[in-house]
């Protein structure tokens, strides 16, 4: 073989390698972050369900059942207690209320006891590769909790689920309307993105396409707040919801195998928004340490403890 000929062979060899690696490396960053292979631990705090059995087997209603995630932060205690006032005036309802963080907070723990609500009260810490994504899949780690949880654990299997964050905001009417759901029902929700609202497309009772802003390649283009699913499809798979950031509704939509046929449409053909994906500004918590120093004989030192106690402080 001639010098020119194993040059030749030389240089595509290495061409091929770098090739190779290329690839490689590609791939792995272009595959999104949902794969198996982390660690998800679920603590389960305490369920008021059996304990109080303040779920009446006569009633024939179906059981609602509410998925909240939540984490700690200034603003926590305020969504939680508006939103759980809310629901506490909705009878049948189970309020799911799933912790990112390792532990049950004392905080979250004394608000569920006492608002009196039948409650699940859970904690899954979202896996640390999650963190570090660019678009971090928030309240993910919970919701595939609570799924588990009504799977392995519920004593009373029927009924609906609904995912609803600790910061929206919602009318009970829609809560009644999506009790009776069959397999899913969708609704619009106001306050998403840039037409303020997302909301499915119908045509003569029956889902036809999407009003959404971001449609993308997504089949289910809604927001999580805008679907309710039967609890016998939650039951015949093992469907979770993927750590995809923005495409955890549609995966998980897809994964139940449903068609546009079986949609029911609900919020009068979809014509009213009774939920919204309202946002609360996030602050900062303060450091009131020296406040409490120059303010001795007073509440100020007990009322920084207790804004301590809901993190709403650092003293
Ligand atoms: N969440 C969580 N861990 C986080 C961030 C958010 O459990 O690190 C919860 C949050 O309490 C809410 C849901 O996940 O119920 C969606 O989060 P957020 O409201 O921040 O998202 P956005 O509405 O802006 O998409
Ligand atoms: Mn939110």
């Amino acid at each position: 073989m001639s010098y020119l000929k194993i040059s030749v062979m030389k240089y595509l060899l290495a061409l091929l390698c770098i090739i190779g690696i290329l690839a490689m490396v590609l791939t792995k960053s272009k595959s999104p972050p949902y794969e198996p292979g982390h660690i998800e631990k679920t603590v389960k705090c305490k369920s008021d369900l059996m304990e109080r059995r303040q779920l009446p087997t006569a009633d024939p209603r179906p059981v609602l059942y509410v998925v909240t995630p939540t984490y700690r932060r200034v603003e926590q205690v305020a969504e939680l207690t508006r939103l759980g006032q809310t629901l506490l005036t909705v009878p049948h309802l189970v309020w799911m209320v799933v912790e990112d963080a390792d532990a049950c907070s004392p905080h979250v723990a004394a608000l569920l006891d006492r608002l009196g609500i039948p409650y699940v009260h859970l904690a899954s810490a979202m896996p640390a590769q999650y963190r570090s994504e660019r678009y971090v899949p928030r309240g993910v780690s919970n919701r595939r909790a609570a799924m588990t949880w009504l799977r392995d654990q519920s004593p009373q299997p029927t009924g609906v689920m609904y995912f609803l964050d600790d910061d929206n905001t919602i009318d009970i009417r829609l809560l009644e309307q999506m009790r009776h759901t069959k397999k899913v029902s969708m609704f619009p929700v106001g306050l998403v993105a840039d037409y303020l609202v997302s909301s499915p497309i119908v045509q003569e009772g029956r889902v036809t396409g999407w009003f959404d802003g971001w449609i993308v390649d997504r089949q289910f283009p809604v927001d999580m707040a805008g679907f309710a699913v039967n609890l016998s499809l939650v039951m015949a798979s093992d469907a979770l919801m993927p750590y995809h950031a923005g495409y955890e509704e549609d995966k998980l939509l897809r994964a139940f195998g449903i068609t546009m046929d079986e949609i029911e449409p609900l919020a009068n053909q979809c014509t009213e928004i009774l939920v919204w994906h309202t946002k609360t500004k996030k602050n900062q918590p303060p450091s009131l340490r020296r406040e409490v120093a120059s303010h001795p004989n007073s509440n100020i030192a007990a009322l920084a403890e207790n804004m301590e106690r809901i993190a709403m402080a650092t003293t």
